[in-house]
């Protein structure tokens, strides 16, 4: 299978050669700084901070449970890395959350690292390679993120948070912090490494992320209040992680059937599937709707002049627009190819038409910056689409009909010169010829 690729992975890679150095300058700038600061934080806690028995033991505990935890669901976590398209949430803030209230700084750093390593080491000897300086990255971002969460806990709440009256406002405060430090100090990072690309959603990730971090840190909460109050109790945690991980695999397979790896629209099983819903809908209420087939023009030259990566940006750039120019409850797919198709629920075709003309329209005037397979800058724009349009129930009876029709209509704007939207209704191309 993949035997011969595997030694060539784990070989050691000299310096100048590391990953780190090929991504953006920016991103290297914002690594490098929040590492110094780190390591400036943990030099001085070493120098400051005395460490004191009972803390050395409870560094031993966390990090014995974490590591123990990764090793009972390794198969589940690898195999939830590599469906994540979205920020990797991992389940590390579990132990992380007892660290901002149990140990200092310097222990907390040793645990962040120990945890990472172990995962990195974990990847390195199976079949997915995590770079170094990824591991470095993440474990450095969660230390800061702790300091930070440490320091406003303790400066709230004083040396005895733990132990005074207010024990589980502070750890709420601590979950609070390490939630908002964590999501600012990836988030920063996440859009240095790509500033064209970056949205709210690829910078903060989807609500279930956040949800997930959430439940990690309510783990976390309980963690640490029976670590203070009944030690033996801890172990009952890892159930719970077990249970949630395997939810979030669960979940995660689910959207991988019904989604779009590359642009993130539904798939064309999907698409069919809420169609059908639609049909049926519009079938029972006496309605309509309507259905876009957007081919894009002349697509292979994009391939041909500047490589298949541009050409993938295209599609990406692409499935962006319709997502923005359709509603919520309209259905949005990529049929393979360069092929999109849009269900306008509840619009006429004439409606759809003119939707239709305002969406090509705006992919003329469509700007993607993107990069040639070898790197070098390239802008992709004076590209066009042609769009087909059907409505139910006029164009046919069934889904499968009415995209047939919507396929006949793109064949004659094809035909019709490109650039062009036309209506199965009419099939010869009636409205908007540009120019
Ligand atoms: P027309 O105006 O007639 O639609 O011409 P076209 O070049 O757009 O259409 P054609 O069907 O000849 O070529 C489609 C190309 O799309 C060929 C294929 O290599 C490319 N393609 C298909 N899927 C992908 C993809 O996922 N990424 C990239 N980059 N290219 C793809
Ligand atoms: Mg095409
Ligand atoms: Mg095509």
């Amino acid at each position: 299978m993949t035997t011969s690729e595997e030694p060539a992975r784990r070989q050691w890679v000299p310096f100048r050669d590391w990953a780190l150095w090929k991504r953006p300058r920016n991103w290297i700038r914002y690594t490098l700084a929040t590492e110094a600061v780190t390591l400036g934080l943990i030099v001085a806690a070493i120098v400051y901070v005395p460490v004191t028995s009972r803390q050395l033991v409870m560094f031993l505990v966390l990090a014995g449970l974490g590591v123990l935890q990764a090793e009972i669901s390794r198969k589940i976590e690898r195999m939830r890395r590599s469906l994540n398209v979205t920020p990797h949430i991992s389940m590390t803030s579990v132990w992380m959350l007892p660290a901002i209230l149990l140990l200092p700084p310097q222990l907390i750093a040793l645990l962040s690292f120990t945890l990472y390593l172990h995962s990195g080491i974990r990847s390195w000897l199976g079949i997915q390679h995590v770079a170094l300086h990824r591991t470095i990255t993440n474990a450095n971002g969660v230390s800061l993120t702790c300091f930070a969460a440490s320091a406003v806990t303790f400066g709230l709440f004083g040396a005895d948070a733990l132990t005074g009256p207010n024990a589980a406002a502070a750890v709420c405060v601590a979950a609070v912090m390490y939630f908002t430090a964590n999501t600012a100090i990836t988030g920063v990072g996440l859009y240095l490494a790509a500033p064209d690309r970056a949205s709210v959603h690829s910078i903060i990730g989807t609500w279930d992320d956040n949800l997930l971090d959430m439940a990690t840190l309510c783990l976390g909460g309980l963690l640490v209040l029976s670590l203070v109050n009944q030690p033996l109790l801890c172990v009952v945690v890892f159930v719970p992680i077990f249970v949630l991980q395997r939810s979030v695999l669960a979940k995660q397979l689910e959207e991988l059937a019904s989604k779009d790896q590359k642009t993130g629209l539904l798939n064309a099983t999907a698409w069919h599937e809420q169609g059908q819903r639609e049909l049926s809908r519009a079938g029972r209420a006496d309605g309509e709707f309507s259905v876009l087939m957007i081919d894009l023009d002349f697509f292979k030259k994009i391939n041909d002049s500047f490589g298949h990566l541009a050409g993938d940006d295209m599609l990406i750039a692409l499935a962006g627009l319709l997502k923005r120019e359709t509603r919520t409850h309209d259905l949005v797919g990529r049929f393979g190819g360069e092929e999109f198709v849009v269900l306008l629920a509840g619009a006429s075709e004439l409606e759809a038409l003119v939707a239709a003309e305002r969406i090509r329209g705006l992919i003329t005037e469509l700007v993607v910056n993107s990069r040639t397979n070898d790197g070098t800058p390239v802008t992709i724009q004076d590209r066009s689409a042609s769009i087909g349009v059907a409505a139910y129930p006029t164009g046919g009876s069934t889904l499968d009909e009415v995209l047939a029709s919507a396929d006949a209509a793109v064949y004659a704007a094809k035909r019709g010169g490109r650039n062009r939207v036309v209506g199965s209704a009419f099939l010869d191309p009636v409205s908007a010829t540009p120019g």
